[in-house]
């Protein structure tokens, strides 16, 4: 199994519309509970052929709070790691992605229009932001269309949204890692770095050349950065219909060694380009193991 995580943060669920976020307490029982269960190895060998039930923790995004909370735990628990960066917002002090930037937009008070009309590429959405649950709606609505399309109609959307409601560009809970604590983590045996493209785009809405270019740029910028070309990509969104064959293709060609979706599933017997992960929300640990358990092949 591989299993996906984001945020590890002290964040309500009521302030999580996005479902990213899995408490440090919680994430201290996963962790705690996958060690008794599998053994645990890094990412870049989950494909190996193992004698027993073995898994592989990931987390995507580089949030600076994997860094704050997670990292002390797994180091504690001595629990293997694979960090997938976004090449991009190893710049300093880089905008924040556009799903955070849309929480701040839709969901805060303030002052501006609770009705905008958006365009997010060829869709064009009524957004009613005049209650609390309406505006919750609209986030996942608006989401649900911007993860199937390139970063160019995010920032299209984001900036009709920004005329219209002005909120504070930054926050410190969505703060990603700089490049120096990129770097340090890498160092780290027990941890590695992968890369999660360049802008964070569904590479399948993208043309080819583009597409190609987040797998080939990104991984040329973190062996710049880490002396060593990442042999893993994970594919933002990796859903179904959020990448496609050509992408797995492309991701050979790059240079990688394997790539991972977010396509629940056992690893044993998945194609190397397109490696199922768990994405693990909220869960007790009686919901991680049902999770876990789904998809063990019987004895
Ligand atoms: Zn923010
Ligand atoms: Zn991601």
């Amino acid at each position: 199994m591989v299993l996906l995580y984001h945020r590890i943060a002290d964040v309500d669920q009521a302030d999580d519309p996005g479902g990213m976020v899995v408490p440090p307490e919680l994430f201290r029982q996963h962790m705690t509970a996958l060690r008794d269960w599998f053994d645990l190895v890094p990412a870049r060998e989950v494909l190996a052929p193992h004698e027993r039930p073995t898994a592989a923790v990931t987390l995507d995004d580089g949030y600076l709070d994997n860094l704050e909370q997670a990292v002390p735990l797994l180091r504690q628990l001595g629990v293997p790691a694979t960090f997938f960066i976004v090449a991009d917002a190893l710049q300093p002090d880089p905008p924040e992605y556009w799903w955070d930037r849309l929480e701040h937009l839709v969901l805060e008070p303030g002052p501006g229009a609770d009705r905008v009309r958006v365009t997010a590429g060829r869709r064009v959405l009524e957004l009613d932001l005049a209650t609390r649950s309406s505006a919750v709606q609209a986030y996942r609505d608006l989401s649900a269309v911007l993860q199937r399309q390139g970063h160019g109609a995010a920032v299209q959307a984001l900036t009709t949204l920004e005329a219209a409601r002005p909120r504070p560009q930054s926050c410190a809970r969505h703060r990603r890692l700089s490049a120096e604590q990129v770097r340090a983590l890498a160092e780290e045996p027990l941890f590695d770095v992968g890369s999660h493209t360049c802008t964070h785009s569904a590479l399948a809405a993208l043309p080819r050349q583009v597409s190609r270019e987040e797998l080939t740029r990104s991984r040329q910028r973190l062996a710049d950065l880490l002396g060593e070309a990442p042999e893993l990509v994970a594919y933002p969104y990796g859903s179904v219909g959020a990448v496609v064959r050509r992408n797995a293709g492309d991701a050979r060609s790059a240079g990688y060694r394997a790539a991972f979706t977010n396509v629940a599933g056992p690893v044993e017997g998945s194609p190397a380009y397109a490696v199922p992960r768990i994405t693990v929300g909220r869960w007790s640990v009686e919901q991680l193991h049902a999770a876990v358990t789904a998809f063990r092949r019987p004895e």
